[in-house]
């Protein structure tokens, strides 16, 4: 039987509107609705007067003009990035140029290694955080403080921000409502992505604010979920390899049904870092290295 993923995707805003979502915290969306991003980046503020912005999102100048007028009177003083995808970090750079803040991040994308990375067009390669943070490091402005909570899995960099006292967790692309997360290989890894997914078990927020659609008031049910999920795939691979069908195309085409066009590269990419997965357990083996084209089997056939 098919996993339920308790999806959410009842979205309510304006675009180039600062929107208050929660208390303390704001929210404007960038005009870049795509099968990838839903309607579009949610670009989070947190704080009043002196603020921190999660996210600027795109290099779209009106994105970051409304942001501004949206923030006229205060100061942006801290600039925060979950990871560095083209939809997430590029607007630091003029935000940073507007207003001076520093950015913060784990690191520049694919730890800077662009030579071996260049099947990936999503990375934003011009970034590189000001101030590099790690698992547990603490952020702290006027009147707020995060706790970066490092979980790779969509991007090795990936950063969510635990927002001190409110029971928040901004979880970026890691985990979404209206969506599961693309894992791309190679710097996209299922291994570490459902170790970063079983990290949030472990803690305890009470409401998860994704970059992309609604919050998530159940973040327990909706991580075991996605787990379940992945397993679920991962099992459907198994099947598929326990019959000869070993070439990630024909995988994808028995798997996923009724799939948008749009999105069978993607769903190619998944399936290929559950391989990839499966592999380091010693459980598929692939005539040599486990890339999209290659021939994957059973470990032990
Ligand atoms: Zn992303």
């Amino acid at each position: 039987m098919a996993i339920e993923i308790p999806f959410r995707r009842e979205f309510s805003f304006e675009y180039g509107r600062l929107e208050p979502v929660a208390p303390g915290v704001r929210r404007i969306v960038a005009r870049n609705p795509s099968p990838f991003t839903f309607r579009g980046t949610g670009t989070y503020v947190v704080g009043s007067g002196e603020v921190a912005v999660i996210d600027p999102g795109p290099d779209l100048d009106e994105h970051v003009e409304a942001l501004l007028a949206g923030l006229s009177g205060e100061q942006v003083t801290h600039i925060l990035i979950t990871h560095t995808h083209r939809d997430h970090s590029p607007a630091a750079a003029p935000l940073k140029a507007a207003t001076g803040a520093l950015t913060w991040g784990f690191g520049p994308h694919a730890g800077g290694r662009r030579g071996e990375q260049g099947v990936e067009e999503g990375g934003d390669w011009d970034f590189f955080p000001d101030v590099m943070l790690h698992d547990g490091d603490e952020v702290a402005g006027n009147g707020w403080r995060f706790e970066a909570v490092h979980t790779p899995g969509h991007t090795s960099n990936h950063l969510c921000f635990a927002l001190s006292d409110s029971g928040i967790l901004f979880t970026g692309d890691h985990v979404m409502g209206w969506s599961t997360s693309v894992i791309s290989p190679p710097d996209g890894d299922m291994t570490a992505y459902l170790a970063s997914l079983d990290k949030l078990l472990g803690r305890h927020d009470r409401v998860y604010w994704p970059t992309h659609g609604p919050a998530i008031t159940e973040p327990r049910e909706h991580v075991r979920a996605f787990i379940a999920h992945r397993r679920e795939r991962e099992a459907g691979i198994l099947d598929c390899l326990a019959i000869g069908v070993g070439h990630i195309d024909a995988i994808v085409e028995r798997l996923y049904v009724g799939l948008q066009p749009g999105l069978r590269r993607a769903a190619g990419r998944s399936v290929q870092a559950h391989l990839i997965d499966l592999a380091g357990r010693g459980i598929v083996a692939s005539e040599g290295p486990p890339t999209p084209d290659t021939h994957y089997r059973l470990a032990r056939s």
